[in-house]
């Protein structure tokens, strides 16, 4: 890592899931948006505000300390607000396997090549095999596809998983629960009515809970 690499802003971590793309993936949301779409299913990460701060090398460790894993996936918060950071992330895991790395991004592609909004964009580009970019239009979501409305689009910018069989676009969706300790994790693009019936447990749990000891809730 150079110098001058940041440590990223970290809203959460999920090692070894279906639910994000091919094979047995990490994930990675940083913490951070400068789009506010309307029905964004991640609220609580768009502040720009402190949250987790991880150097790119212990990211990276963590990321793959399933062996099973055998891809990477970048969301958020908006990624490419941390792309040197998320750049080095990649490239570190690299050096220990050879891992596929998605990217979701709330910009489009043709804007983060002629104005990148942050100087490590150029590195995560090179890095990522399948793009995933547009905000989200929840007038667009078909509710089908790793991506949340169909105005988003996949490019893959390598051919790493051109032919894997995995259809980005059209494949019906998987979402995956996760608890620790008091933390709920929602992890995936969720199909048709899951998100309301997560934030409905959600919230029945927060109302037995002792008042003044809050829930985390995270997807
Ligand atoms: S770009 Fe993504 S994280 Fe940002 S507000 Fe839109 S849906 Fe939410």
């Amino acid at each position: 890592m150079s110098a001058a690499t940041p440590a990223l802003n970290v809203a959460a971590t999920r090692i070894g899931t279906e639910a994000l793309g091919p094979g047995l993936r990490s994930v990675l949301w940083v913490q951070g948006c400068p789009f506010r779409c309307a029905g964004c299913m991640s609220p609580e990460w768009i502040p720009d505000r402190p949250a987790r701060r991880a150097e790119p090398a212990a990211l990276a460790a963590e990321l793959l300390s399933d062996p099973q894993v055998d891809g990477l996936t970048f969301s958020g918060g908006e990624p490419m607000q941390q792309a040197a950071g998320l750049a080095e992330v990649a490239r570190l895991a690299r050096r220990e396997r050879e891992v596929s790395v998605i990217c979701f991004t709330g910009y489009r592609l043709e804007r983060l090549r002629s104005a990148p909004p942050s100087p490590g964009v150029p590195a995560l580009l090179a890095a990522v095999d399948v793009l995933i970019d547009g905000r989200y239009v929840a007038a667009l979501d078909d509710g089908r596809g790793l991506r949340g409305s169909t105005n988003q689009r996949i490019h893959h910018l390598t051919r790493r998983l051109a032919d894997c069989g995995y259809d980005f676009a059209r494949r019906p969706r998987t979402a995956e629960i996760a608890i620790s300790g008091p933390e709920a994790l929602l992890v995936g693009v969720p199909p048709s009515g899951l998100l309301a019936a997560f934030d409905s447990a959600v919230d029945s749990v927060r109302a037995r809970t002792s008042p003044g000891r809050e829930l985390p809730h995270e997807r």
